[in-house]
């Protein structure tokens, strides 16, 4: 199962540092890529890209123009829709489903209040308990879910660097191309 995710009505000044960390989150939690509906806003692709030139691996960041569109082509092409919001369907009750549907999924975060649209064109709104919190908290717990905990072991392709966890103190090791191949 792909996921990718559609981060909407990001606001360069306010949502900067919000959005560039749903796309870390996402990178290490693994979903391959991050839509971003609102301000076109380059610092957080490039953030984005510097950390996979350094710790491997292809997330793409990518900013559209119709949130629409890219919810209609995602249907047409198979993916299914999940709105994660506080208003939603607990993760526990759906995701077995989820799962068991086994396609690929657009999940959609917000920054500001987010329209009855989106809800509505969403196959799945989903919450991750029903208080409000955060967007990034709201994706890392969703994508350990789905992956089942993978984050802890994923590797990622021709990273340059790459830490090897102590109990003190911090390693890092230099790593060729070829060692992910
Ligand atoms: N009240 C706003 C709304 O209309 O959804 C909440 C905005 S919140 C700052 C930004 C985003 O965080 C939401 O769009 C949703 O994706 C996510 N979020 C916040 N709390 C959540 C929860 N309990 N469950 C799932 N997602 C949540």
């Amino acid at each position: 199962m792909k996921v990718e995710i559609l981060r909407l009505f990001h606001r360069a000044e306010r949502d900067k540092r919000v959005t560039t960390h749903c796309g870390l989150v996402g990178r290490a939690f693994g979903a391959s890529g991050m839509y971003i509906y609102g301000d076109k806003d380059e610092k957080v692709a490039s953030s984005i890209k510097k950390v996979n030139e350094t710790w491997g691996g292809d997330f793409f960041v990518v900013f559209v123009d119709s949130w629409k569109s890219l919810i209609k082509e995602a249907q047409q092409n198979g993916k299914t829709i999940v709105n994660l919001t506080m208003y939603g369907i607990p993760l526990p009750k759906v995701l077995d489903r989820l799962k068991t549907e086994n396609k690929d999924l657009l999940v959609i975060v917000g920054s500001e209040k987010v329209p009855i649209d989106v809800y509505m064109h969403s196959d799945y709104n989903i919450s991750i308990g029903n208080q409000p919190h955060s967007e990034v908290a709201a994706l890392a717990i969703f994508l350990d879910r789905v992956f089942d905990g993978s984050e802890f072991y994923r590797e990622f392709e021709n990273a340059k660097l790459k830490i090897m966890p102590q109990e003190k103190g911090k390693k890092i090791i230099q790593l060729s191309s070829n060692d992910f191949k």
